[in-house]
């Protein structure tokens, strides 16, 4: 069974510095990690490979030359392979850009089972590459799932809704999103880490996919960030004095002033 998980490099602040001329996130000096839902996908896929025999795991990111330290990390979690689909001509693509040039890569690799990603990105926050990852492929998606039963070519999961779960029967191949309910991902193993910061990282270019400047990148993307900025600190908090019948009174008209009740 041959399982992908894409893994994002992220920025481990709240503090983003922008680059003010393209307003794009400036990663470069920024302390990455490893996207906390990604860990939990390669935490899934890992199980699997615990539980069942040939199971290959490959972990695949599309970033800048420094993510393979990330990947390297996901190596010595347990990850078979590590590919890193990495070009200037991938350089400020949107979620549809992204997601053309991972499901390219995907199918260059091939073969695949299942696909793992986490539900969302902690920088860019939009939970829209999964998803767009699967349509592009043409297989089933089930996003949002905290708990997975395989049965041979047949996976039942557990889908988070708002106030409570779906069950959903899918077959294979099939792309999910994982979330922090998944599991509780594992850490490094000590011997891992040493076989997998001597091993080379491949790579891949836009010359390795079947695709065209036409799909990835700043030009292609159809989304444009033009503005970013950090958003105004909110307004001192107010303390409401008198009795309690009085302060929950005070508390009621000035909810309804704004119109939250
Ligand atoms: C409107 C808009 C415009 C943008 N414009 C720009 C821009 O001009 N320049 C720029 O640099 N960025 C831009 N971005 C950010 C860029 O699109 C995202 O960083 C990227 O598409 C991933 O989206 P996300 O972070 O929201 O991931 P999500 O969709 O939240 O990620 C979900 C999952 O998909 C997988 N995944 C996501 N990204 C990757 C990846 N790179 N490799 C492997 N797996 C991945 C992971 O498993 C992740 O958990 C833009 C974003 C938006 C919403």
């Amino acid at each position: 069974m041959k399982i992908i998980v894409c893994v994002k490099q992220v920025p481990d602040t709240t503090e983003v510095k922008i680059d003010k001329e393209t307003n794009t996130l400036i990663r470069e000096g920024v302390p990455s990690i490893l996207n906390p839902d990604d860990a939990n996908a390669l935490e899934q896929a890992l199980t699997i490979k615990d539980t069942y025999d040939n199971v290959e795991i490959t972990v695949l990111s599309m970033g800048p030359p420094q993510a393979d330290v990330m990947l390297r990390e996901c190596l010595a979690m347990g990850a078979d392979n590590a590919i890193l689909l990495t070009d200037r001509a991938f350089g400020g693509s949107d979620t549809w850009a992204t997601s053309n040039a991972i499901a390219a890569a995907i199918k260059k690799i091939g073969n695949y089972d299942l696909i793992l990603a986490g539900r969302q990105a902690i920088d860019g926050d939009t939970a829209q590459v999964g998803p767009q990852i699967s349509e592009k492929l043409g297989i089933p998606q089930v996003t949002y799932v905290e708990d997975l039963e395989m049965n041979g070519k047949t996976l039942r999961v557990k889908r988070q809704l708002e106030d409570g779960y779906e069950l959903i029967e899918v077959e294979m191949p099939v792309l999910l999103t994982a979330v922090k309910e998944l599991n509780e991902p594992r850490h490094m193993y000590i011997d891992k880490i040493f076989d997998a910061y001597k091993k080379e990282i491949p790579f891949m270019t836009i010359n390795d996919v079947d695709i065209t400047t036409t799909e990835v990148g700043l030009k292609a993307s159809p989304t444009r960030v033009f503005k970013s900025f950090t958003p105004e600190v909110k307004g001192k908090g107010v303390i409401l004095e008198g009795t309690e019948k009085e302060v929950a009174s005070k508390l009621v008209a000035e909810l309804k002033q704004v119109h939250i009740i």
